[in-house]
């Protein structure tokens, strides 16, 4: 076993703090990766507190993992020592069933492996994240960082980027659709970029009037602070398509009400559970889904586009024991907009 310095939160009540786990020394199909840059999500506060519940501790999150190979297994085909790779939201999956031969590994029927918070298949041994010096990893989960993508800002790619990527490209999206992103965090921002670079007509809406003018540099055609309920008049029936990136409380309905006819809207923040009405989805035949990151397929894809359009995260570098304090910046909507953990200098 490889002792490997982390940081840990040892229950959903305690902050993080220094912790050594083990990692398992690389068999045959595996890579062993030194990790250069982790991204702090939303979803690492959601799991160290609890907030979703069957919460496996202690929890090390991290899972926008940018690092280089340092070792390799000897039937690995896929990678070579020096490589610069991503590792995202999961690290294994059956490979077996109907969704991972889809490419859908983030849906597996038995149980995907996600990177933390979660087992391995063997379904006992925990996995741990990028808030550590290395991981090791089975080759086939291991993605291509392109030339081209300064390594602190290509670690969001890995979740925030893919998490908006694949609902985009799911419900096909187009050059001049009217698209709307909520809430402009992580994924907010890499929404309102990928959106742009895939031709549609972005507006943001956010709780946070201060982030006009970040917006529209962003690349957004429009901004509409949400606290001003006048504007769920104004915008009422324009959209095509709402991604809804919201990690707090809201009221979905009202949001509902700004699509057009047979217009769709994605949720992919994960706050508590709330009331859904049936009218607004009724009226204008409108479409309600959610959305799960994206398998390692597409995730290759969405890497790969975003080297071709010179899309990137807006990052804040952080050295990790600034963490608690990060979270804490998040919970009040600011950040610019995404904390990248410098992991060289733990
Ligand atoms: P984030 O950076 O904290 O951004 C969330 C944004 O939500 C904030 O910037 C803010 O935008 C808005 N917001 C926060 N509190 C609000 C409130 N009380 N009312 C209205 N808006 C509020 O978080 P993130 O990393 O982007 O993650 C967002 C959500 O997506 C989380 O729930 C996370 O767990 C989830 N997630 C899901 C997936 C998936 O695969 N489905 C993947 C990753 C993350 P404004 O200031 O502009 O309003
Ligand atoms: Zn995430
Ligand atoms: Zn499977």
């Amino acid at each position: 076993m490889l002792k490997t310095p982390a940081y840990a939160a040892q229950s959903a009540q305690s902050p993080l703090a220094p912790f050594t786990i083990e990692r398992r020394e690389p068999g045959p199909q595996d890579v062993l990766i030194d990790i250069l840059y982790c991204g702090v999500c939303h979803s690492d506060i959601h799991q160290v507190r609890d907030e979703w519940g069957g919460a496996v501790f202690p929890m090390v999150p991290g899972h926008e993992i940018i690092g280089s190979v340092a070792q390799v297994g000897s039937a690995v085909t896929k990678w070579r020592l020096g490589d610069t790779v991503g590792i995202g939201c999961f690290v294994d999956s059956c490979r077996e069933c109907e969704a991972c031969h889809a490419g859908e590994e983030q849906f597996c029927e038995k149980g995907t492996s996600f990177t933390y918070n979660s087992r391995e298949q063997d379904g006992k041994t925990p996995t741990y994240g990028g808030y550590s010096t290395r991981i090791t990893v089975d080759e086939s989960y291991v993605l291509r960082i392109p030339s081209g993508i300064p390594l602190d800002r290509a670690a969001p790619l890995l979740c925030a980027g893919i998490t908006t990527y694949s609902p985009l490209r799911h419900y096909g999206v187009r050059a001049g659709d009217q698209v709307a992103v909520v809430g402009l965090g992580g994924l907010g921002h890499m929404g309102v970029k990928l959106a742009k670079a895939m031709g549609a007509q972005v507006t943001v809406l956010s709780h946070s009037p201060n982030k006009r003018d970040d917006a529209l540099n962003l690349g957004a055609d429009a901004f509409v602070a949400t606290r001003d309920a006048a504007a769920f008049t104004e915008y009422a029936g324009r959209f095509h398509f709402i991604l809804d990136t919201v990690s707090a409380l809201h009221d979905y309905n009202a949001y509902l009400n700004l699509l057009r006819r047979d217009g769709t809207m994605v949720l992919v923040g994960m706050p508590e559970p709330t009331l859904l009405a049936a009218a607004p989805l009724i009226m204008r035949r409108r479409r309600l889904a959610g959305s799960l990151i994206g398998g390692i397929r597409e995730t290759q894809e969405m890497l790969d586009f975003c080297a071709e359009h010179d899309v990137a995260a807006d990052v804040e570098v952080i050295p990790i024991e600034q963490i608690n304090a990060a979270y804490e910046r998040m919970l009040r909507s600011d950040v610019k907009y995404r904390f990248v953990i410098d992991i060289q200098r733990l």
